[in-house]
């Protein structure tokens, strides 16, 4: 198992684990790294987990699944029974470098538990230094576009036609 680290935005060493970026595109998603902490709630301590060992593309890159480089979770909120998180990853795919970000919110359908529904999820590639700054920026900025919205998880799973909690008598 590859070992990881974790730390605040500001602990994450892009420079080290984005070696084809230069000092522009580092800059760039530094600053997409601060703003995504921004958009945590005020009780939220800011967490990124990031795997150094995986900066270099693995040989051969993952025929299933994903080498993960860099992940976060931001939690907009949070019940006993209910969530709406968002999740930015960088990750080695079979094609190559990606970025993705998606918006997660708790399933209450009523025959299956999916766990959490992942509603418009973006995925893009990102194979040198300054497409994985731009495809970082790209998902950031979504990121936050939903992370400007309704934090209520009801209203998503409205707008996505999923079913509500029944138990809700307010
Ligand atoms: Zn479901």
């Amino acid at each position: 198992m590859a070992r990881s680290e974790s730390g605040t935005g500001d602990e994450v060493p892009l420079g080290e684990l984005f070696g084809k970026a230069g000092p522009v595109e580092l800059e760039r998603m530094r600053l997409a790294v601060t703003a995504l902490d921004a958009a945590r709630p005020a009780d939220q301590d800011a967490e990124w987990e990031w795997f150094a060992e995986h900066a270099q593309a693995p040989v051969p890159l993952p025929a299933v699944g994903a080498s993960v480089v860099l992940q976060t979770t931001v939690g907009l909120y949070e019940s006993d029974s209910d969530w709406l998180e968002l999740e930015l990853e960088v990750a080695w795919m079979q094609r190559g470098l990606r970025v993705g970000a998606v918006l997660g919110v708790a399933c209450w359908c009523e025959s299956d538990n999916h766990g959490t529904h992942y509603l418009d999820p973006m995925d893009l590639d990102a194979d040198d230094g300054t497409s994985i700054a731009e495809a970082f920026d790209a998902a950031t900025a979504q990121l936050l576009a939903w992370a400007g919205g309704p934090r209520d998880p009801s209203y998503w799973r409205g707008a996505a036609g999923l079913p509500q909690p029944t138990s809700d008598t307010s």
